[in-house]
């Protein structure tokens, strides 16, 4: 595996199909480690790094090169929680962790409708989770055991992975080069 020698702080990508709590793990994540928590989304509202809106799909069409221009030095530096729902364009020497949060399809309609998605938004979501879209994705972008799939349907399991990934992070040490 390629690693960055400079980083004294682990990279964790925390990835998965939308509403299987990737912000909401992310950000429990951050409080009880330091670690910075960087919303992919988020990042590319505020610095406007797309090319506008994608009406079928209703969401911000993103600029990938941009993105990864813009948080190359500050995941040199490591100590970073990036949380998306894509992982296939990050450099892969970016990432000490690649976590994929898998939701029960059935809590997961629920988590969507709630979030007022409806139609063909609604039934890709479910699909992308059925056929664990991210979890290939994450399995073809980063080395095997850097990946690990994490039951997301309650929140006992959001305060089980945080506490895991707490430990991990807390004996993470930099491969001697
Ligand atoms: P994502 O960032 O992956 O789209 P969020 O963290 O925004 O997901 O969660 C979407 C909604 O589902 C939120 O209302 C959140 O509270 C709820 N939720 C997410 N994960 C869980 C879970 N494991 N147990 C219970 N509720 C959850
Ligand atoms: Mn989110």
């Amino acid at each position: 595996m390629v690693q960055d020698s400079k980083r004294t702080r682990p990279n964790i990508l925390v990835t998965g199909t939308p509403g299987t709590g990737k912000t909401t793990t992310s950000a429990a994540l951050a409080e009880s480690t330091q670690l910075r928590h960087i919303s992919i989304g988020d990042l590319v509202r505020e610095k406007n790094l797309h090319d506008g809106w994608d009406d079928e799909l209703e969401c911000h069409i993103i600029n990938e090169d941009l993105v990864c221009d813009e948080l190359e030095d500050v995941m040199e530096q490591g100590g970073n929680i990036v949380d998306y729902h894509g992982c296939d364009f990050f450099p892969e020497r970016w990432f000490d962790r690649v976590v994929v949060l898998q939701t029960d399809n059935s809590v997961l309609y629920d988590r969507l409708s709630k979030r007022g998605y409806t139609g063909a938004k609604l039934t890709n979501n479910i699909e992308c989770e059925i056929f664990q879209v991210l979890l290939e994705e994450a399995k073809e972008s980063y080395p095997e055991n850097t990946v690990a799939a994490l039951k997301s349907d309650t929140i006992e399991d959001i305060t089980r992975n945080v506490t895991t990934l707490t430990d991990w992070v807390r004996s993470w040490q930099p491969t001697p080069q």
